[in-house]
């Protein structure tokens, strides 16, 4: 099952709905071209806030935190902060009920900011600082997932006992997705490899840091994994993992944390990710391979990031003009890879639609290109939009509401865009937009 089918939408409106499945759910079709998103037309909160703007539609990350939850009620869910960072989202996940996962001080600054609860505040990351280090354990946030002997040896100074823990563990599991977001194979900056038996001799270490409390491994294959059966094996091998350390030290740790990277669809077509059989699969693989090593089962914990928030983000673009290359037809829009990356670091690809006015115009294939000074600042290639497309126009770019925020930049000076909440018809800026006065304020001449 899918998460669109396994829960039904908030409400009926009274409006068409759209045929592609990448929107939010409850995504209407208005008058004349026009999209209402949680309520509020597109081209109304393209006239109030300007463009290019974020909008994210609260209901629908509340719906995906409750599908997790949902799927898989005896597990812990945290939800993965990086992908989308800010003091509104960040209480709607407390309200959720779901854990968060930061990976820094910056991400935990908001979490503090909004009274995220410590206990259920899991801190990551590769090379935190001594500053990370310090903000964790200040904040008292219940557990660090340390990532390296450096660190082990860091923390175990810094913290106070009990100071909870987990291990991060690389199984050597290729998740198949792109290689700069596959962290579960070998040979990466991520983790203590399984395999060479640097993940024991970590928890060695932890062992022998007096204030710290081991309670669990963790890991984390990549992001936007489409295959269930990665997931199961990983699970597997931790649970390998686990027995062989109840073998060497009589240890019984009672978490296995086994990260996200979920994947969302992008473009229509593109299959959802099956949560079901993800959560049926893994449980069942996690319960057989602990009977079989005669091991309790570990408490749960999944990392959804994206797929939280990424189908329930829209980025709205006004075109400043078309142009006929040799080949192709470029429409240039307000905005870019400053406050959109992926398509640059990932080959991302992106569906985009005009809106805000209806055309009889056949559809043809164009390039849409940003305004940074790159040949190679492309946001989406090869999509078809109206022939009369033109200066002025509309688009909407659905599933934009992971790692673009996060990920943006003031590339050329420009400033970040608004991030927009709309829910049941009230619009609220939730972060605003930067001014020429804020890339000004930084700069001390
Ligand atoms: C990035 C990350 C996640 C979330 O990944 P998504 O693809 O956004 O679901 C979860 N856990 C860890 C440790 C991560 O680094």
């Amino acid at each position: 099952m899918t998460l669109a089918e396994l829960v039904p939408s908030l409400g009926s409106s009274l409006q068409a709905k759209l045929s592609e499945r990448i929107w939010p759910l409850d995504t209407a079709l208005g008058h004349d071209g026009d999209l209402l998103l949680g309520g509020v037309p597109l081209t109304r909160l393209a006239a109030q806030f300007g463009t290019p703007s974020y909008l994210i539609d609260e209901n629908e990350v509340r719906r995906r935190a409750r599908a997790y939850r949902q799927a898989m009620p005896e597990a812990e869910v945290a939800y993965a902060g990086k992908a989308l960072s800010c003091k509104a989202v960040v209480r709607w996940i407390d309200e959720e009920g779901l854990s968060l996962d930061v990976c820094s001080a910056g991400e935990l600054a908001v979490a503090r900011a909004v009274g995220f609860p410590a206990e259920r505040i899991v801190m990551h990351g590769n090379a935190k600082t001594p500053d990370d280090l310090k903000a964790a354990i200040g904040y008292g946030v219940g557990r660090i997932v340390v990532d390296s002997l450096d660190e082990i040896d860091q923390l175990g100074s810094l913290a106070r006992y009990p100071q909870r823990v987990l291990v991060r563990v690389t199984p050597g599991v290729d998740a198949r997705t792109h290689r700069a977001i596959a962290t579960g194979v070998e040979d990466q900056k991520f983790g203590f490899s399984l395999a060479s038996g640097a993940a024991e001799d970590a928890v060695r270490h932890v062992l022998a840091q007096p204030s710290l409390r081991l309670v669990g491994l963790h890991c984390h294959i990549g992001s936007q994994v489409t295959r269930v059966a990665s997931f199961e094996l990983a699970a597997r091998r931790m649970v390998g993992l686990l027995a062989a350390l109840h073998a060497e030290h009589g240890l019984t740790l009672p978490q296995l944390d086994l990260g996200g990277g979920f994947a969302v669809p992008y473009l229509d077509g593109e299959d959802e990710f099956d949560l079901t059989g993800f959560a049926n699969r893994v449980r069942v693989a996690v319960h057989y391979e602990c009977q079989s090593h005669r091991l309790p089962v570990p408490r749960l914990t999944i990392e959804p990031g994206r797929s939280i928030v990424g189908p329930a983000g829209v980025t709205l673009y006004r075109v400043v003009n078309v142009k006929q290359g040799g080949a192709r037809t470029f429409v240039a829009v307000d905005g870019g890879m400053s406050d959109n990356p992926r398509p640059s670091l990932y080959g991302a690809r992106y569906s985009v639609r005009l809106v805000g006015r209806h055309t009889r115009a056949p559809r043809r294939p164009v390039t849409v290109v940003g305004r940074h000074c790159e040949a190679g600042d492309v946001l989406a290639a090869d999509v078809p939009l109206p022939q009369d497309i033109r200066a002025g126009d509309l688009l909407a770019v659905p599933c934009t509401g992971a790692y673009h925020h996060s990920l943006a930049s003031n590339y050329n000076q420009v400033g970040r865009p608004p991030l927009i909440g709309v829910r049941d018809g009230v619009a609220t800026v939730l972060v605003r937009g930067e001014t020429e006065d804020d890339l000004l304020a930084r700069d001390l001449g």
